[in-house]
């Protein structure tokens, strides 16, 4: 099968299958080798990964998955891509094509049956439209991951590595941060798509920590975090008791500030991870 990262031969294969993009589903083809190539390398896929690839499309970025791993797992949501991935694809034994929405695979299942339980790698260049449900579904799923390494929107990119002070740090930076170490290894042009997206792309790496902040009970931390940005202009003090979380009291959260040493009047948008775990903890105590 001809390179689908040239242009005329993505054309031709749309044509001969008179494909129309699905907006709803966020399909922005990628058609420039480099940028494949870029994502591959940045990802370190070796003959020794199994790789699942969340929305393959007409199966660009899978063809040379195929090439560069040892099985390679994707999950197309739009049945209409189907015979068309069957068709790019023919050549390569070593893949397996999922026809379901990425957010109702039993990923795990899937590592047991073709990885043996070992970590694999994710990459993908994510429909735009559900990138945080799909990164945080991973994470929370405790899917044995080595990396996540995805296209995202920029802005999107920006809020998963940055850290206090900045306006783009947020619940998704922390979540991000908690679970793995980010770093952005693509800029991307809306030039390298077909169609084009009316936003500016990066690729990000997420490489999952082996050890995590320690943190007694993850998800009161992060009900914490989530609390303190739906209310980002309030103190945290404020955000936190007006939250509604099951016995949390201003009274708890300013006796946790005051053992830690920090502010009454600090907003959330200023903790770091370590003092979110902290806090988390310290109320934990005071409740
Ligand atoms: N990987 C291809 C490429 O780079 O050319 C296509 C990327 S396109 C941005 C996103 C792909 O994800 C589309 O093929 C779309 O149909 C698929 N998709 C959208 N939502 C999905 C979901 N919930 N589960 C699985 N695939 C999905």
């Amino acid at each position: 099968m001809a390179d689908l990262s040239v242009l005329s031969n993505t054309l031709a294969v749309l044509e001969k299958y008179n494909f129309n993009f699905q907006k709803k589903y966020g399909q922005n083809f990628l058609i420039d080798s480099h940028i494949l190539d870029g994502i591959i390398d940045g990802a370190e896929i070796t003959k020794d990964d199994c790789v699942l690839e969340i929305g393959p499309g007409i199966g660009t970025m899978t063809q040379r998955l195929c090439e560069r791993a040892r099985f390679v797992i994707a999950v197309e949501i739009d049945k209409k891509l189907i015979p068309i991935l069957n068709d790019t694809l023919s050549e390569y034994d070593n893949k397996l094509i999922i026809n379901e929405d990425v957010l109702k695979v039993d990923i795990n299942e899937l590592c047991e049956k073709y990885n043996n339980k070992k970590p694999i790698k994710v990459v993908a260049n994510l429909p735009y439209y559900i990138t945080t449900p799909i990164i945080m579904d991973l994470f929370e799923s405790k899917v044995p991951l080595e990396s996540i390494t995805v296209m995202v929107q920029k802005e999107v990119a920006d809020r998963m590595k940055v850290g206090p002070g900045t306006k783009d740090y947020g619940a998704l930076s922390l979540a991000v941060q908690f679970y793995s170490k980010p770093e952005v290894i693509l800029n991307v042009s809306a030039n390298c798509f077909i169609p084009r997206p009316n936003v500016d792309s990066a690729v990000i790496k997420l490489s999952l920590l082996t050890e995590k902040i320690p943190v007694r009970d993850e998800a009161f931390m992060f009900s914490l975090i989530r609390a303190s940005f739906n209310q980002r202009r309030k103190t945290l003090v404020n955000g936190l008791a007006n939250a509604g979380i099951n016995g949390v009291t201003k009274e708890a959260v300013l006796s946790a500030l005051n053992e830690m040493g920090i502010s009454e009047t600090i907003r959330g948008e200023a903790l770091t991870l370590e003092q979110f775990a902290l806090l988390a903890d310290t109320i934990k105590k005071h409740m």
